[in-house]
């Protein structure tokens, strides 16, 4: 059987810690199990283009294992040409890279580690909320220049008390998010999703439900987004919903980089209309050099949180990710059940409720 790997390059950092376990280096500590099973175990990094290692081994391999990190992008023409293909595994949580509705057309099972590496996500928001509503960036870089002027960065300062926060999707992720929150006495904690909370839930953390998209940015002071992406979420932050958000709100976006508008975004920074955006996911990964939300600024220069994607990719995460994405492979190499939970697209159809409602 032949088990292809597309995983980031992890360059020295991966020689000298052996737990980024994600890592074209250290191979999800997957080689000995596969190779004693006589198995052939391929990984690469290089994934963009016909002639990749990727497209040129799809082409015959019976698993695929990637990540969310550094995608490799199955799309519905490579479908047609991995012929042998039974399964993907994303070692992580999201897999959007995958062409969900080709995989049912190809009947091949589509999995995750589900819950891996929710906690590390719902942290890094945390960070960002802090650290765009603190105007925590220019503050760090007026330091380093050497420099001190106080108000040049207080004038853009809030507190998060007393704040209404609104999160877009809030299951795994968006939910742990709303309880991180509580302790920091927002005005109000709301929710936009199309599956309501279990009540017990929603009472725990004290959050409205919103079910108009509009009406719920147009509470918000902050927004996180927490949701798949799926061709009901696909930009679905654009020019038209930005000029429903409050005037000056953040939003944070940890979820997908192409459920927000690229360059919608940067102009809702530029003019003020957003405060702040920040998040760690990008439309194309790796990100171009050139990419406008590396360096987009609001009008007082500040407000851009971005960094690459790695908030899920915490050494915690990758031991939990790693340890998930062998259960899973060794569940169907003995032909065993796999956890329910970890089903995206199950035997011919969508085994889960969260890639859009249908
Ligand atoms: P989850 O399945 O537990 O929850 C997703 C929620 O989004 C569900 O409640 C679903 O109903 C809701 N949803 C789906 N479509 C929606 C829509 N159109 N509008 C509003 N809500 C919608 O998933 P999770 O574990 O919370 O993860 C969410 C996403 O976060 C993942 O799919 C992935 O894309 C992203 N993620 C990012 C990282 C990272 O490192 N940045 C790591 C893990 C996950």
């Amino acid at each position: 059987m032949k088990v292809l790997c597309i995983l980031y390059s992890g360059g020295n950092a991966a020689k000298e810690e052996p737990r980024l376990l994600g890592t074209i280096e250290n191979e999800l500590g997957l080689r000995e199990y596969l190779e004693a099973q006589g198995h052939e175990f391929l990984v690469s990094d290089d994934k963009e283009g016909e002639d990749s290692f990727f497209q040129k081994h799809i082409v015959d391999a019976e698993v695929l294992i990637t990540t969310p990190f550094h995608p490799g992008y199955l799309t519905a023409d490579l479908f047609k040409k991995a012929k042998n293909l039974k399964i993907c595994i994303t070692a992580g949580v999201g897999s959007d890279h995958i062409d969900l509705n080709a995989a049912i057309e190809h009947g091949v099972e589509v999995l995750e580690v589900s819950g891996s590496n929710v906690v590390s996500v719902a942290e890094h928001v945390m960070m960002n909320i802090l650290l765009l509503v603190r105007n925590f960036v220019p503050a760090h870089e007026m330091i380093e220049r050497g420099d001190w002027q106080v108000s040049e960065v207080a004038r853009n300062a809030f507190d998060l008390e007393g704040k209404v926060i609104g999160t877009i999707g809030a299951g795994r992720i968006g939910y742990r998010v709303l309880q991180r929150l509580v302790p920091f006495n927002p005005k109000e904690l709301i929710y936009y999703d199309y599956a309501a909370l279990p009540e017990e839930a929603s009472k725990a953390v004290n959050a409205r439900r919103v079910e108009d998209l509009k009406e719920f940015v147009s509470q918000c002071d902050i927004i996180t987004v927490n949701a798949p992406l799926h061709e009901g979420t696909r930009n679905l932050v654009n020019a038209e919903l930005l000029s429903h958000f409050k005037k000056g709100a953040w939003l944070v976006n940890t979820a997908r980089g192409a459920i927000c508008d690229k360059d919608a975004v940067a102009a809702a920074l530029k003019s003020g209309q957003l405060r702040g955006y920040a998040g760690d996911v990008w439309d194309q990964q790796p990100a171009p050099r050139d990419h406008v939300w590396r360096t987009m600024k609001n009008p007082l220069g500040g407000g851009n949180g971005m960094v690459p994607h790695y908030s899920g990719t915490t050494l915690d995460a990758q031991a939990r990710y790693a340890k998930g994405t062998f259960q899973i492979l060794d569940n169907y190499l003995k032909g065993k059940e796999q956890e329910p939970q970890n089903v995206i697209i199950g035997k011919g159809s969508y085994a889960t409720k969260a890639y859009g409602q249908r």
